[in-house]
């Protein structure tokens, strides 16, 4: 009975999937020469730590897409947290989500042979940031042969970063896209953010492969932030482009403001 769907996206990247919740979170491990890197630890309702180091057990860092529950459940397992500097006071406070929602969610709609005996419920907590460290937008993180840049790409959540692998091509978008509608009407959600965002990462030129997301199917395509940024600069056209104007839809791309 696996929690984790494992599926390798190259020989040294693999992606881990919690499929059975239906958030579908994805999260993402970068074999390294001098460490390996986690992109986000997942729920935390299962441990990840042993399944990591039946892969490869070295070292190992986690850098964080965004502070939100899902996605940093298992900070703890780390040697190393990155997180950008935004993410401090959010963290801290946990004002993102309260804490009777996570613990709500966390288990919604599971099978109950999914729910790990040692799970505790009513004491679990979510990461608060404890040793972590920041960084900010141009910062290398550097595996030895592997360098990460990150982008900060606010839109999603005001500590949204991104990811990109030059050597690969890959760019982690965490929760900044993902495929289906996009969801731009929370109170951490900004589509004015989302269109700078969008716009600063189209302005970089990267020579991308593949855009991977920290939800549901991983490989949105490379042409999604293109389509993504398209679809905004309709929407602010037709002055559609601020939170509660509703569902817009352009070709095939939708966002619900
Ligand atoms: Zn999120």
């Amino acid at each position: 009975m696996n929690w984790f769907d494992i599926n390798k996206i190259d020989y040294k990247t693999y992606v881990i999937s919690e499929n059975k919740h239906y958030e579908k979170t994805n999260i993402y491990f970068l074999i390294g020469k001098n460490f390996n890197v986690c992109i986000d630890s997942g729920m935390g309702l299962h441990k990840i730590g042993h399944v990591l180091d039946k892969i490869d057990n070295k070292e190992r860092r986690v850098i964080t897409t965004h502070s939100h529950w899902d996605h940093i459940g298992n900070h703890d397992e780390f040697d190393e947290v990155y997180f950008h500097k935004n993410a401090k006071d959010l963290l801290k406070t946990g004002e993102l989500t309260t804490l009777e929602v996570i613990r709500q969610e966390i288990v919604k709609d599971i099978d109950k042979k999914y729910i790990p005996k040692e799970f505790e419920i009513d004491t679990y907590k979510p990461y608060d940031g404890r040793n972590g460290l920041v960084v900010e937008d141009g910062d290398i993180i550097d595996q030895g042969d592997r360098q990460l840049e990150i982008i900060h790409t606010p839109g999603h959540t005001i500590d949204s970063i991104s990811i990109f692998e030059k050597e690969t091509g890959y760019l982690f978008v965490g929760d900044f896209l993902y495929s289906g509608p996009l969801y731009c009407r929370s109170d951490n959600n900004d589509p004015n953010a989302y269109y700078t965002s969008l716009e600063k990462l189209l302005r970089k030129n990267y020579e991308i492969t593949k855009i991977l997301s920290a939800h549901y199917d991983p490989d949105l395509g490379k042409d999604y932030i293109a389509k993504t940024f398209e679809l905004l600069k309709k929407a602010k056209e037709d002055r559609k482009l601020e939170k509660g104007s509703g569902n817009y839809k352009y070709k095939d791309m939708e966002i619900i403001l």
